[in-house]
């Protein structure tokens, strides 16, 4: 059957977009994979905090806590501590800047995190404009409403070629051809390859590995009103997460798009940063794993027609923020297929359009 809108991927990106441009037309979102949200969507810190990154990042962070509020239980208050040596002061006055955060004792951020290291820690600030989103709670509530609309997702499709004949992409799976008019290309770390399979110039799509540890919660602390904890200059970071701490090296490793695993060194290296300012020594992994944070050169996401392709919609380089900024993200993508004005302001439009990257 012919859609209106195919869209190539079925991550956070893939399906905020699908819900919403389902009421515009029909809507088949293609995957690769056995199941939605198996790559960088399946493995996010899944935090919600709005000065995190570039201003057009930020913006659309901010233009996107509405929809989330909107949604019962999507955001539960986390808060952000962020915490340096006393050679990192410099760092530090950059992240209180960027974060907007409050310098506190240290005996004010252990009353909150009692594992803080006094032999380490000699800054210390927190925030308390950052929460958890719930991520799984998300992603279903985005295939609930496209198939409440006639949508579909069709997963084990992976999408081998894609041409253009008398206005309208043929996509080629193995589950078959699918046509539509319009095309949505939301494949994460392998988007600049879908823009390949249809023709379309790559962008310069970068991804980059970053890895996450489990951990049972340190000295058996109940962790599940600590913030999330950063080291300063973002060096790691550390989450409660269902009863256990999430630990990140924070690196940021290029990579080809493949199906990312955490490198054990680089780990080890960023688990000896975090111990380095708690107390409690880590003795024990419950799990491990890695994501793939894709990124623009310009580290900004890239929404809109393709220049020389324009039935060809970039929704991609989300980077670390592609939760956080989803909900105001497909809302554009959406406004642009419609020909509607972008409620973001054509100022915010013109920053994400992939026409920023189109040569002289
Ligand atoms: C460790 C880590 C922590 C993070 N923490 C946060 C956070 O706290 N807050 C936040 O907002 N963001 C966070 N992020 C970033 C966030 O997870 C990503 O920006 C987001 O998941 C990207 O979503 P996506 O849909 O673009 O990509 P993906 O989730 O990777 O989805 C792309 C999909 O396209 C599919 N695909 C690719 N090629 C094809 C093809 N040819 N045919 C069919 N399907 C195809 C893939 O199989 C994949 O499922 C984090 C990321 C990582 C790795």
């Amino acid at each position: 059957m012919t859609q209106d809108f195919i869209i190539i991927g079925a991550g956070i990106a893939g399906l905020s977009a699908a819900a919403e441009l389902a009421a515009l037309g029909r809507v088949l979102v293609l995957e690769a994979e056995a199941a939605p949200a198996h790559h960088a969507s399946g493995r996010s810190a899944a935090l919600y905090e709005p000065r995190y990154g570039l201003p057009p990042v930020v913006e659309l962070s901010l233009a996107s806590e509405a929809a989330f509020r909107a949604m019962p239980g999507m955001l539960k208050p986390r808060g952000l501590m962020i915490l340096a040596r006393a050679d990192q002061r410099a760092a530090f006055e950059a992240d209180l800047a960027g974060f907007q955060l409050q310098e506190v004792s240290l005996a004010v951020a252990q009353a909150r995190v009692p594992i803080l290291n006094p032999a380490t820690v000699a800054f210390a600030a927190m925030a308390d404009h950052a929460w958890d989103i719930d991520t799984d709670l998300l992603i279903q509530s985005h295939i609930k409403r496209l198939r409440a609309q006639g949508g579909e997702v069709l997963c084990r499709a992976p999408v081998s070629a894609i041409t253009r004949e008398a206005g309208q992409w043929q996509v080629q799976t193995p589950q078959g051809t699918f046509a539509a008019p319009l095309l949505v290309n939301a494949a994460g770390a392998w988007a600049d390859r879908v823009a390949a399979l249809a023709g379309v110039a790559p962008l310069g799509l970068t991804p980059y590995r970053r890895s996450m540890a489990r951990l049972p919660a340190p000295g058996g602390h109940d962790v599940s009103g600590w913030p999330m904890i950063f080291g300063c200059g973002e060096s790691w970071y550390a989450k409660p997460d269902a009863g256990a701490l999430i630990v990140s090296p924070a690196e940021e490793d290029r990579q080809d798009p493949h199906d990312a695993w955490a490198d054990d060194m680089v780990l080890a290296e960023g688990l000896a940063r975090y111990e380095e300012m708690v107390t409690e020594p880590v003795t024990r992994l419950i799990a491990n794993w890695a994501g793939l944070r894709t990124f623009a050169p310009d580290r900004v996401l890239v929404i809109g027609p393709d220049v020389a392709q324009p039935s060809f919609f970039w929704l991609a380089g989300q980077g670390g923020y592609g939760f956080q900024t989803s909900p105001a993200a497909a809302g554009l993508l959406a406004d642009l297929l419609a020909g509607r004005a972008p409620a973001l302001g054509p100022a915010l439009a013109a920053r994400l359009s992939p026409r920023r990257f189109a040569r002289a």
